[in-house]
């Protein structure tokens, strides 16, 4: 197969990675641990089985902004989460502080920062690395390019750089899997030491993951580094897709989200046919697919320049 063959096979298991972990996860979202992990998809909330949540439908919107504008901006990614936000299903808590300051006519810089104050500057949340699949796809061959993006697009709705920086550190993880240099093992390692100087805590963070035992996991608390710690449990707990993402969703918690980001992370290493079959008739599959190869070649265009 053609490296960029692969590639492709890869940015399709990621971004439909993300939406399957995600309308799995989400019939058990704060339901406390789950032990009977589900082999197809349920249907909740009078949604019907396959639905995804805001992971995916942000997602989704942040690949749709970058495509239409040629790059990640953020004030035309704010105008998007804010149009849709009546249709996002089970919004966050400052995701909805910030949407609704937007929707009432004020800036992003400015709804950010009003809702980091009125939350009790609590504005850290996993939102941030729920919805950086798209954007590591799109720059996964420009580091520098690739921090500043997710960076961006973290900060139009978490004023709390900790949630940058671990948009970044899980950006930068799908990264180096696309580019099929690495397993996540491997991958996990390094970027942790990249992050060791500019972002200690995500750091830790990452490595308190590779090392904690479950009933040590905090998957309910949708801080980011709690978040990230159980993702990386997660991927480390399975040897394919199903049993990383069932990792996810097993200790209960934020399911959806952790779900969504395993899925992410698992198909950016293992390419979409790790995916079960019957998991891969998700909600969009085939828009995501599209979307999923027009980021691929929006990325190779990038770098061809
Ligand atoms: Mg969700």
């Amino acid at each position: 197969m053609s490296e960029e063959k692969e590639l492709r096979e890869r940015a399709a298991g990621c971004l439909l990675g993300l939406a399957v972990g995600d309308a799995l996860g989400a019939p058990f979202e704060f339901y406390g641990k789950v032990t009977d992990l589900p082999q197809e998809f349920k249907s909740y909330n009078d949604l019907p089985a396959g639905s995804f949540t805001d992971d995916t439908q942000m997602s989704i919107a942040t690949a749709e902004s970058i495509l239409a504008c040629g790059k990640l901006d953020p004030d035309d990614l704010a105008k998007r989460f804010a149009e849709m936000m009546p249709d996002i299903r089970g919004i966050g808590k400052i995701t909805y502080c910030v949407l609704r300051k937007i929707r009432e006519g004020h800036s992003w810089k400015h709804a950010t920062e009003a809702a980091h104050l009125e939350l009790g500057g609590k504005s850290a949340g996993n939102g941030a690395i729920m919805r950086i699949a798209p954007i590591a796809i799109a720059y996964w061959n420009d580091i520098p390019a690739l921090s500043r993006a997710a960076e961006s697009a973290a900060g139009v709705i978490h004023h709390d750089k900790l949630s940058h920086d671990a948009a970044a550190a899980v950006a930068q993880l799908i990264a180096l899997l696309l580019s099929g240099a690495t397993f996540i093992e491997q991958a996990l390692a390094a970027v942790e030491v990249m992050f060791l100087e500019k972002a200690p805590q995500v750091a830790r963070a990452l490595r308190e993951g590779a090392t904690a035992r479950e009933n040590e996991l905090s998957p309910q608390t949708c801080f980011v580094l709690d978040s990230l710690t159980c993702v990386v449990w997660s991927l480390l707990e399975g040897k394919d897709y199903m049993e990383r993402v069932h990792a996810a969703i097993r200790i209960g918690g934020d399911t959806d989200t952790h779900g969504a980001i395993t899925g992410a992370v698992s198909g950016a290493s293992t390419g979409v046919n790790d995916i079960p079959a019957n998991w891969r008739e998700v909600e969009r599959a085939s828009d995501i697919l599209r979307l999923a190869d027009k980021l691929v070649d929006f990325s190779l265009s990038r770098s061809a320049v």
